[in-house]
Order: C-alpha cells, then sequence, then structure tokens
C-alpha cells in the first residue's frame, strides 16, 4: 500500500460522495436538471480517478490503450456535463461557446473511435512503444506511456479552451446583471479546474512532467466551491425552515385568539384538512377523514344547497366564499358557523387548493334572534300604547252600528206584530243589520290584525288600501278630536312589505304624533295631510303634513332615538321602531318643518320590482 493507492480511491470517494448527495437533492426536487448535471460530473471525475490510478499501474500495451480510450470518453462526459451544468446554472452563457466544447472535444475522440483510425494510436497518442517506469515522494513507482504525441489532440485542449471562456463569460455577465456573488464562485472554480487539469495533461502528454495524470485532483476544487454552494444552501433551508416555524407558531396563536379554525380542501385528491379547533366545530373526530361529501353531511339540510351553491360558484369564478351555515353537531346540537375562503389555482385557471378559516358566530347569532325577538315585543308593545289611544274612538265606532242593529230589531219587532206582517220593510231592515254587522266585524278585525302578534311574511301590499285601512282606523279618532285628515294618493302603487301590519303601524305612528301636534289649535285650523308620490326610479314617498307647532331645533336630532319623548304620557318609541321598520324595507324616514306652519315627516319605500 503507497500513498498513490490510498489517495485516488479518496480522491474519487470524495467526488462520489458529493454526486450522491447532489443526486438526492436533484430526486427530491424535479425541474433541477443543473443538479442532476453536476451529479453526472462528480460521478464520471470518480470514474477517471480510478482509470488514472489503473493506467499508472499497467504496463500492457492493449490494457493501456483500452484505458486511455475510456478516460478520453470519461473527460468527454465530464466536459459536456460540466458545460451544461453551466448552462443551466448560470442560464446567461453564450450558445455558441457551450456548443465549441462537445464539438471541439469529438473531433479529437474521432481518432479513438473512428472505424478507419489505426490500431495501436489514439486521440492522445500517435503511437506508443514502451512504458517507463517513474519513481516519486517516498519511493513510490508508477508506469507512464512512452509515445509520440497526436498533433491533433489539438481539438481536446480547444474544447477545454472554448468551456474556459464559456464558464468566464458566462460568470461575468452574471456578475454584471447584478446577480448575487455565490455561483461565482462555482463558475471560478470550474474554469480553474479546466486550466490546470488541462495544463498538467498537456505538460505529462509533452513529456514536460514525469507525472500520472491529475485531472481528478484539480476537480477537488470544483468539489470545494460546491461544497460551499451546497452548505449555503443548507444553511438558507434550515434559516427558512426556523422562520416557517416561527410564523407557523404566530399563526397558531392568531387563529386560537381570534378562536378561528383552518382548513384547506384538496380539490383533486377531494380530502379536507382542518385544524383541531375547526373539526371540533363540526363535531369531526381527530383522525376521522374528511371530504366534500363527509362536510356536507354534517350541515343542516336547508343550508346544504346555499353553501353548495357558494362553493361551485367560488369555484368557478373569482369571487371569495363567504357563507354562513348551521352545523348539526352529534349530540343533535346545532351551531351556526361562518365560513370564508379562496380558491388557489393551477397554471391553467383550474382550481387546486381551496383554504379558508371557521369561526363559531353561534353567539352572535343567538344575540341576533334575541334582539329580533325583543324587537318584535316593542313593536307590540307600541301596537297596545297605540290601541290605548285609539280604543275609546273605536267604541264609539262600534256603539255606532251595535245602536242601529238594536233599533232595527226592534222595528222587526213591531213590523212582525203586524196582521199580516209587512214581509218588505222586514227584508229591508234585515239587510240594514246586516250591513251594521258587517261593519262592526271589519272594525274589530282591523282591530285584531294590529293587535295580533305576528311572524314575518314578505308580501306585496297595495299602498291604496293600506292608506284606506288606516284611514279607517283613524276616522273615528280624527272625528272624535276635530281634526281634518285628507289622504291625496297617487293611482296603485305595489310595494314589497314583510307584513301588512308593518306600514299601517307606521302610518298610524305618524297619524297619531301629528293629531297629537294640532290638539291645541283652534278647531278650524286642525289639519293633517298625508301624501302619496314617487319620490325616485322604484322608490316612492309617503309625506304626513300637519299645522301643529313644529319640532323644536334641539329636538330635530333626537326624534328617532329610543325613548324620547317631550309628551307628559309619551313612551318615545313610536319613531324609534318606524324608523327601524322603514329601514329593514329598504327605505328611509325623517322629519322636517314646514316652510309655513307644522311639520311633516316623511318616509320612502322601494316599489315591487324595483332591484334591490
Ligand atoms: P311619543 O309619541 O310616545 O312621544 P314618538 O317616538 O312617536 O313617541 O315621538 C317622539 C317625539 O317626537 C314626540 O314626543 C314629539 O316631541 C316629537 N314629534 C313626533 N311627531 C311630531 C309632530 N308631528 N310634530 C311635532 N313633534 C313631533
Amino acid at each position: 500500500m503507497n500513498w498513490i493507492t490510498i489517495t485516488w480511491p479518496m480522491v474519487a470517494a470524495a467526488c462520489l460522495t458529493l454526486g450522491l448527495i447532489e443526486l438526492s437533492i436533484a430526486l427530491g426536487q424535479p425541474r433541477r436538471a443543473a443538479r442532476l448535471l453536476f451529479a453526472l460530473s462528480a460521478g464520471t471525475v470518480a470514474c477517471v480517478s480510478g482509470l488514472e490510478l489503473a493506467l499508472m499501474r499497467t504496463n500492457v500495451l492493449a490494457e493501456w490503450w483500452a484505458l486511455m480510450r475510456l478516460l478520453d470518453i470519461a473527460v468527454g462526459v465530464m466536459l459536456v456535463s460540466l458545460t451544461a451544468f453551466i448552462w443551466m446554472y448560470f442560464g446567461n452563457g453564450r450558445k455558441w461557446l457551450a456548443v465549441a466544447v462537445p464539438v471541439l472535444y469529438a473531433l479529437g475522440l474521432a481518432f479513438d473511435y473512428l472505424p478507419g483510425a489505426p490500431a495501436g494510436s489514439g486521440m492522445t497518442y500517435q503511437t506508443v512503444a514502451g512504458f517507463r517506469t517513474v519513481e516519486t515522494f517516498g519511493g513510490v513507482r508508477f508506469h507512464m506511456a512512452e509515445g509520440v504525441p497526436n498533433p491533433w489532440n489539438v481539438f481536446p485542449y480547444l474544447a477545454v479552451l472554448a468551456q474556459i471562456a464559456f464558464v468566464t463569460d458566462a460568470s461575468v455577465r452574471w456578475t454584471r446583471s447584478g446577480g448575487d456573488r455565490r455561483p461565482v464562485v462555482v463558475g471560478g472554480a470550474i474554469a480553474f479546474f479546466f486550466l490546470c487539469a488541462g495544463l498538467q495533461a498537456g505538460l505529462v502528454e509533452t513529456g514536460v512532467l514525469d507525472m500520472p495524470y491529475m485531472i481528478s485532483w484539480a476537480y477537488l476544487a470544483v468539489l470545494m466551491a460546491m461544497s460551499i454552494e451546497l452548505n449555503a444552501d443548507v444553511l438558507a433551508g434550515a434559516r427558512l425552515a426556523s422562520q416557517l416555524r416561527e410564523s407557523e407558531r404566530r399563526m397558531d396563536l392568531a387563529s386560537a385568539a381570534a378562536d378561528l379554525g383552518m382548513w384547506t380542501w384538496d380539490v383533486g385528491h377531494d380530502t379536507i384538512w382542518a385544524t383541531s379547533r375547526a373539526r371540533a366545530m363540526f363535531g369531526f373526530s381527530e383522525s376521522e377523514h374528511i371530504n366534500r361529501a363527509r362536510f356536507f353531511g354534517a350541515l343542516h339540510r336547508d343550508d346544504r344547497e346555499p353553501t353548495k351553491q357558494a362553493l361551485d360558484d367560488a369555484l368557478a369564478s373569482d369571487v371569495g366564499y363567504d357563507v354562513e351555515y348551521r352545523a348539526h353537531l352529534p349530540e343533535g346540537r346545532i351551531r351556526w358557523i361562518a365560513a370564508r375562503g379562496q380558491v388557489e389555482r393551477g397554471h391553467r385557471g383550474e382550481p387546486i387548493l381551496m383554504r379558508g378559516v371557521v369561526l363559531d358566530i353561534s353567539a352572535r347569532r343567538d344575540t341576533e334572534l334575541e334582539l329580533q325577538r325583543l324587537h318584535s315585543e316593542l313593536a307590540h308593545a307600541s301596537r297596545v300604547s297605540m290601541m290605548g289611544q285609539l280604543a275609546s274612538a273605536l267604541a264609539h265606532e262600534l256603539s255606532q252600528p251595535l245602536g242601529a242593529i238594536l233599533r232595527n230589531t226592534e222595528a222587526a219587532e213591531l213590523f212582525i206584530e203586524q196582521d199580516p206582517p209587512d214581509l218588505d220593510e222586514l227584508r229591508a231592515i234585515l239587510v240594514d243589520i246586516r250591513h251594521d254587522d258587517q261593519r262592526a266585524g271589519a272594525v274589530i278585525a282591523r282591530l285584531r290584525a294590529l293587535l295580533k302578534r305576528r311572524s314575518f311574511a314578505p308580501r306585496v301590499l297595495s299602498l291604496s288600501d293600506e292608506l284606506a285601512n288606516v284611514a279607517a282606523l283613524a276616522r273615528s279618532e280624527s272625528l272624535s278630536r276635530k281634526v281634518a285628515l285628507e289622504i291625496d294618493a297617487a293611482p296603485e302603487l305595489p310595494l314589497v312589505m314583510r307584513d301588512p301590519v308593518h306600514l299601517q303601524q307606521v302610518l298610524l305612528n305618524l297619524v297619531l304624533n301629528a293629531m297629537d301636534a294640532v290638539e291645541d289649535l283652534p278647531t278650524a285650523r286642525r289639519k293633517i295631510t298625508v301624501r302619496v308620490q314617487r319620490h325616485s326610479e322604484g322608490e316612492i314617498e309617503v309625506a304626513i303634513e300637519d299645522s301643529g307647532p313644529g319640532i323644536a331645533p334641539e329636538s330635530l336630532e333626537r326624534l328617532f332615538e329610543p325613548f324620547f319623548t317631550t309628551k307628559a304620557n309619551g313612551m318615545g318609541i313610536g319613531l324609534s321602531i318606524s324608523q327601524t321598520i322603514i329601514e329593514a324595507h329598504g327605505g328611509r324616514i325623517w322629519a322636517e318643518n314646514n316652510a309655513g306652519e307644522g311639520a311633516t315627516f316623511r318616509f320612502t319605500l322601494p316599489l315591487a320590482g324595483a332591484a334591490r
């Protein structure tokens, strides 16, 4: 065992090791052709190292020629793979220089392999006469061929020069374009390697140096540069991984603080990943496999279709996915969930992934429902209070038909006692009784409708009909208070209201307020006018004008605040409820003082069929 037998295999091992590392990285990252090419060059240099060692050992001519031819091939592969590596690595080399490298080398290689090439001759030597034994450091001996160099051996050297020019040019261009310095170290090391290897081989082949080929040794410079490069990559990777972990921790903290659950849906494989929080929201266990069907299965039956629609819309177009639905928990409970998500697409625009968050909004929903319930109670209370005002007038209204019925019945009794009874008169009395009864019935029906607590049912109403109803309800009140009530309505206007009672409530509220306002005026000046007109395209405006004292400037701002009242017995909720009702139907309500006397309350509502 001498140092040559130890060191050459060590060089080969070093090349192989780095080559394998690069190969495994390249295989883990598709499209990393540069790394694959480098791995090829390192593998080839390991072979070169083995061939160099074998050449030192042989003194059999045929064997020597065979080894030389293999070495020429290995060097060629290395040259081409490094050229291609540089091409990929910098992406800016001169094409003609890159192409010149394999072309020039192939011309030299023709002397080794073309059928016409004379036996006992090759790319390097025309003829080899025999071998010399050379003694080197430590008394180690090796064989060297003695022959006549082939003048055409200039081609492989030109190929090496082209390669040096190519690498240098690519490195300079890279630096000029402001790229980072690191790749230039690799480029420089490759140029240095070819320079040293070329020079050393040239001096050996021309007999100037009594040395074995040391091409593989020169490659150590490239190995070193690539190791530095790899090291930097590994460090950058480690830094990135720690940043990633940090941002993941921040994300976890943020989502836990906001009580958010996160999810992603792999559209192609139909698998849903979700954080523990998100799983718990739907009642999914930690290990359960979730897909689209399982997700929809967990939703409330009524919410499945709208959610599917929202999901399909998000997949088909660029609208975000933003829905609220109910999840059916295993123990039979219902949970309200708000979900938001975004689609990620492939280069052809096809949806690949959907990523989003879910939030438990049950508490908010419960509060909303409770608020709605309280509101409807308040509205009801307001109606009852209004009824208190209307009651006496309505009692009067009812006493009229009831009195008429009584008088008609007494008259009928008298007619029956006649002999013969006057049947025509009796029939007329009965018709009167029926009419009076119907009148009383209608008054009671309207009262009941107003007093009833109802659920919402959107309906298209005729504003004229509703105004007539309100006028009928308010008529007796206006008569007893001696107020002139005028209705000035445009022809039939259809309105969409969630419930007719809502509109009646608003109108009655405003009319009764107007009656309160004119109460202290002399009878002749008590006047209220209800006007209905188109406000704009698709909207109508209702105005209730009175001749009262108007609204004090300091009250004008606060009229619609709940519990604001200037009346001794007022509740101060009529206007605030009217405002809520009007705004819930897409309208506006406001008050203003008239130019002359009194005030006007106005509200707008969208007409049925108007786009809203
Ligand atoms: P309430 O009638 O119980 O006071 P509202 O909310 O209906 O409650 O009215 C709030 C206040 O708005 C009234 O107290 C009154 O001061 C003022 N207001 C309402 N309508 C008129 C009107 N037509 N003219 C002058 N002030 C009015």
